[in-house]
Formats: structure tokens, sequence, C-alpha cells
């Protein structure tokens, strides 16, 4: 059996489930045999699709085709495709709901769920590139940066890690920064109340640099010495040395050229710029910005998979994505990569 059966490009049209959906069910203990038997079809009064049924003979309950698939339990079943669209179209979570003709609950809770899949998705799409051998590349990497709730009070940082030729996103982090400029009365009254209840706001820049390169050098394997480019900053140095204590060429450019094509930082200057172009929270000068940096993380997982894996690299050549010139996967439409359940169901 393939070790990953709900990867996009392998699932066979014939579906067999792979184990019992149940997570209590004794087929589920390692080495215990999972035996089923057809028990008929249905079809579903939302959109008329026949439905398979089985029989678990371990803990004898019935599960079904539906029971692996990433709408399963879903009241409006194609809802998420129509929001993932206003995720990566710079539409704000409260313009969706009110579009849509859904609550901003529904909206909070697509958002998570296709956030967890796209992020469990990519998370498969390394770990195979590994067991292949590794990514093969060269990257870059920057930091955008944005804020939560109050650009003054909560500044956020967002380093993005890129591989350079394909524009592929390999990790994407969300930090805190410290406080901003010199607060007026009132401004240092709301900081001191938050400092009581969060704690004083430090920089989580470094650390979250950090995770960047470690999931790249993970991903990376034995390949060649991957060559990695930056802005001038001075941690990105002593970073990479930690992550890649064997070799890598670190290779830094100054961010006060020209922000052109001619720019060597161009790739990654144009993801951050696409990415401001996309999410909705990002867009400068708005109140669709985050409240919450937890969720600005989530959204921009919904926009890697749309950048890595759905949308065409240029508009010349309509059947390659950042995945597929690497060498990962195949271009996908969302039905294929929102199709099957990646993560467990809550
Ligand atoms: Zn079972």
């Amino acid at each position: 059996m393939d070790p990953d059966p709900f990867f996009p490009s392998t699932i066979s049209p014939h579906f067999l489930p792979p184990h019992c959906p149940r997570d209590d069910c004794p087929s589920r203990h390692p080495g215990s045999p999972f035996l089923w038997q057809r028990k008929g079809r249905y079809r579903r009064a939302c959109d008329e699709r026949v439905v398979q049924r089985f029989w678990c003979r371990a803990c004898c309950r019935y599960f079904s085709t539906q029971s692996f698939r990433l709408d399963f339990g879903l009241r409006k079943p194609t809802l998420h495709f129509t929001l993932f669209d206003t995720f990566i179209s710079k539409v704000t979570q409260r313009q969706a709901a009110r579009i849509l003709e859904c609550t901003r609950k529904t909206v909070v809770h697509r958002l998570r769920l296709l956030s967890e899949h796209s992020r469990a998705f990519h998370e498969r799409v390394l770990a195979r590139a590994r067991a292949r051998g590794g990514l093969d590349g060269d990257y870059q990497l920057d930091e955008l940066e944005t804020f939560e709730g109050s650009r003054r009070q909560c500044p956020v940082t967002m380093p993005v890690l890129i591989e350079l030729h394909s524009y592929f996103v390999v990790h994407v982090e969300v930090a805190p920064l410290p406080p901003r400029g010199k607060a007026r009365r009132k401004e240092l009254e709301r900081r001191l109340e938050r400092e009581r209840v969060e704690g004083r706001r430090r920089s989580g820049s470094s650390a979250a640099v950090e995770r960047c390169f470690r999931v790249l050098a993970d991903a990376h394997g034995h390949q060649r010495a991957p060559t990695i480019s930056t802005d001038c900053k001075s941690t990105y140095g002593p970073l990479l040395r930690k992550a890649f204590p064997d070799t890598c060429y670190h290779v830094r450019h100054s961010s006060k050229a020209r922000r052109d094509f001619h720019n060597p930082l161009f790739p990654i200057n144009h993801t951050l710029a696409m990415l401001r172009d996309g999410l909705s929270r990002l867009v400068r000068r708005n109140w669709g910005v985050s409240k919450q940096r937890e969720w600005l993380e989530r959204h921009a997982w919904v926009w890697i998979a749309y950048r890595n894996y759905i949308r065409p690299l240029t508009n010349r050549s309509p059947r390659t994505t950042a995945a597929s010139a690497l060498g990962l996967v195949d271009k996908l439409g969302k039905h294929d990569l929102f199709e099957w359940r990646l993560v467990p169901a809550r």
C-alpha cells in the first residue's frame, strides 16, 4: 500500500479504504489487520454524489468514502472552495461572509480547515522530496513586516523562504516584534496594560528565521550545498551556520538597491509583493488587518498552497506551477487539493 494513500497524484479512482476512519478502532493498532466489506451505496441529498458505504469487521461500525473526505460533516460541502478563492483574492473575512451569505464563524471555521489541510499537504510534499534525496535548488529569504491590531504597539515579522528559480515557497513563520517608536502617554498606558497580561513583547525574529532555515536544512537532505541569499541583516549569517553546520553558501545583497527585475533579490521581493496583493490582511492601510498573528499565519498557509500547487507560474505556461517546476507535484486544481482529508476530523 502507498504510505501516503491520500496524496492527490497517487489516489486511485477506485477508492479502497486504507484504514478504519475511527481512531478508537482495534484495527488502528500497529500490526492489527484491517478487514472490511462493501455495504451498498447511497446518494447524497446535498449534491447528488453517489457514496460507497463500508463495514469495518474490527469495530463492527459503518463508514463510507465520505468519512475520508475534507468536506465530511460540513453542512455546505462546497462553500470552502468559494471561500478559498476569497482567501487568496484580497477579500476580507467580513466581506466574504456578506457576499456568500454565511456567518463569520463559518468563514473562520473554513479558514482553519483549509489552512491546516494546506500546511499538512505542504509538509507531505517536503517529506516526499526528502525521501527522494531532498529538495534541490537555491534559496532566498526575507522578512515581511506587518502588525496585529496596532502598527506601533504590536508589529509582526513574517520571514518567508523560497526556492529562487521556481518561486516555490518552502516555509513561512510569523513572530512578534517589540513596540516601535516613543509611546505617547495614552499609548504607554495601553502598552503597560498589555504587558501585564501578555508579558513584555520581545522580538521573535531570529527564532522564526532559524525555524525557516531548519525546515530547509531538513528538506534539502544531502543534496549539494545550497546557496541562500538574503539582505545584509547581521543575524542571518550566524543563524545559517547553526542550521547548516556542514556547509552552505550565504550571499548577501543590499536591500537599498532599486527594487526592479534586475535586483538580485527580485524573486523574494516579488513573492512578498504577491503576498501583500493576495492576503486581505496584508494590504497596507486597510481595516482588514490581522487582530491576532496566529490567524495571519493560518491565512498565509492557504495562500502558499495556492502559490505552490495551483497558480500557474506565469501566464504563458498555464500547466507549470512552482511545485511542478521543481519536479515535486504536477499542477493541481483546488478540487484535487482539498478533496481528501489529511488532518484528523475535529
Ligand atoms: Zn473500525
